[in-house]
């Protein structure tokens, strides 16, 4: 039975309204630890305007959030606290890593003992947005990423 509603969603017309719901509904949770944080949020005003590709307002509750942005260094202490959020998160779930220390560490890359060296070892990122930091012009690319990647996902 579940092969057969496996099969059953992933029809082509099911599958790509399913994904398109999703697509025009990302509930993000933003976690800031850095200067890329004033990035995003210039993203998020008037002019940018994202809620118009169904990147809505990050309340941060996990509740209903399904795409987990990180923007800035992640230090070894709170590797752990990324990874309590994203097991919190329901599925399907996406991870955004925002910006060069997200992505490899960045400035900190040497010579720091606790930064970590991308955020990749701690959780599954599915776009990367490179930086530092990026624009929220590239975040938006990052973003519209995204939704290429989920349209073409087989449904969960
Ligand atoms: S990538 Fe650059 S701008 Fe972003 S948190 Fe690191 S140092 Fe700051």
């Amino acid at each position: 039975m579940k092969y057969v509603i496996y099969k059953l969603k992933n029809l082509s017309l099911i599958k790509y309204i399913i994904n398109w719901g999703r697509i025009c509904s990302m509930w993000p949770v933003h976690l800031t630890t850095a200067c890329c944080s004033v990035e995003f949020a210039a993203l998020s005003g008037p002019r940018y305007d994202p809620e118009r590709f169904g990147w809505l307002a990050a309340v941060g509750s996990l509740r209903q959030s399904d795409v987990l942005l990180i923007e800035g260094t992640v230090t070894a202490k709170m590797a752990q606290r990324v990874r309590l959020i994203y097991d919190q998160m329901p599925e399907p779930k996406w991870v955004i890593a925002m910006g060069a220390c997200a992505i490899s560490g960045g400035l900190y890359a040497k010579d720091s003992y606790n930064v970590i060296q991308g955020i990749d070892d701690i959780v599954p990122v599915d776009v990367y947005i490179p930086g530092c930091p990026p624009r929220p012009e590239t975040l938006f690319q990052g973003i519209l990423m995204l939704r290429d990647k989920i349209m073409n996902e087989v449904i969960r």
